[in-house]
């Protein structure tokens, strides 16, 4: 698909407000919606309105998109966690187009089914947890990328039982309720009319199995809270902020997948640098002598030293760039420049002899004292 900016999409700018962005999404599904719009082409541009709209007005992906486009959304969630969470339903039906009605289903029918709208399809597949945390990384890190070991307390699967809930050598047996449906019946008559109403099994909790003898360790749960380590790869150009996610490391749930594992960056502050995007800002003192005169001055980097010629003249304040010696973009191209800022120094505590050069070289400038 092409890189399309999402609030161009919308049509509305940068900054728009929530109500602003569904207005917008609003007027263009009232005419792109593929019960009203027929041509071929509306149907992509129905997907493309619909999936701006699912980032912009979620503040999560919005503000990964704001960071890092389209691709930085892509990095993070996939299609159906994109989709998941919006109100489309509320909005279609109030548009007159009765509900959400498997119109996602449609378009992404080969994407592991988009069950995951709020009340609909067939039972929700159930998910656990998302879990965060929070990793501090150094300056070299984040310049080089890193392979970090973390360590996670996290629901995992209960050994003793394998999952099951039940003891070992012991097995779930079908719900005697609900016939192992997980969801029963009552109808109510009113009238001519029939109601039928359909919740789920009190007894099983829609499992449509009891555990008759629970596992001791888990107590029919299922589930041991563990500490899990984990490999993370933190990228090169790595910034402050940024989201890792890994799919499944969250916490476990029983009869569903596992939640996601959201690792948040931050960078720990350097002794002698400091962060501006990708470039680095190192500030020193130059001698006044240099700074009239002109020299050289070795200044450090993340990686090791470079040299830095200082013109004759130098001011207080004028900043050098060096190219290159910076962050690596996230994309793999390019890299950032280390910013020198150099503040010239005013000598103190003077020996005689200088302060005799000092007064020569205020007389020869002219310079009443
Ligand atoms: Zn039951
Ligand atoms: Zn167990």
């Amino acid at each position: 698909m092409e890189k399309r900016d999402y609030y161009d999409v919308l049509g509305v700018p940068r900054g728009a407000s929530k109500d602003e962005i569904k207005s917008a999404y609003r007027k263009l599904a009232l005419r792109y919606h593929p019960d009203r719009n027929k041509a071929p082409e509306a149907t992509e541009k129905f997907k493309e309105i619909s999936e701006a709209y699912a980032v912009l007005s979620d503040d999560e992906k919005k503000t990964q998109f704001d960071q890092f486009g389209r691709e930085g959304v892509y990095q993070r969630y996939n299609t159906e966690d994109i989709f998941r969470g919006a109100d489309f339903d509320s909005i279609f039906r109030d548009l007159g187009f009765g509900g959400l009605g498997g119109i996602f289903e449609r378009f992404f029918g080969g994407i592991g089914g988009i069950g995951g709208f709020e009340g609909f399809g067939p039972r929700q597949p159930t998910r656990g947890d998302d879990l965060a945390y929070d990793l501090e990384i150094t300056f070299e890190e984040a310049a080089h990328g890193a392979a970090r070991e973390i360590d996670i307390p996290r629901l995992s699967e209960c050994a003793t039982c394998n999952g099951t809930g039940a003891q070992p050598g012991t097995s779930r047996k079908r719900c005697a309720e609900c016939n192992g449906r997980g969801q029963v019946q009552h109808v109510r008559r009113a009238g001519f009319a029939q109601f039928v109403q359909i919740t789920t099994c009190p007894k099983c909790r829609g499992e449509g199995t009891i555990i008759e003898k629970p596992c001791k360790t888990c107590r029919g749960s299922g589930l041991e809270r563990v500490r899990r380590k984990l490999q993370v790869k933190v990228p090169a150009g790595a910034d402050e902020g940024q989201g890792l996610r890994l799919k499944g490391e969250g916490d476990a749930v029983a009869a569903g997948r596992a939640g996601d594992l959201y690792v948040r960056i931050h960078m720990k502050p350097h002794r002698e640098f400091k962060r501006q995007g990708n470039d680095v800002v190192y500030e020193t003192r130059i001698s006044f002598p240099k700074a009239a005169l002109g020299g050289e001055l070795e200044v450090p980097c993340i990686d090791g030293k470079a040299r830095l010629k200082i013109p004759p003249g130098t001011r207080s304040g004028t900043v050098f760039r060096l190219e290159g010696k910076g962050f690596p973009n996230l994309d793999g191209w390019g890299k950032g420049d280390e910013l020198v800022r150099v503040d010239v120094d005013i000598p103190q505590d003077l020996s005689r002899r200088q302060r005799e050069l000092l007064q020569d070289l205020a007389q020869e400038m002219g310079e009443r004292l």
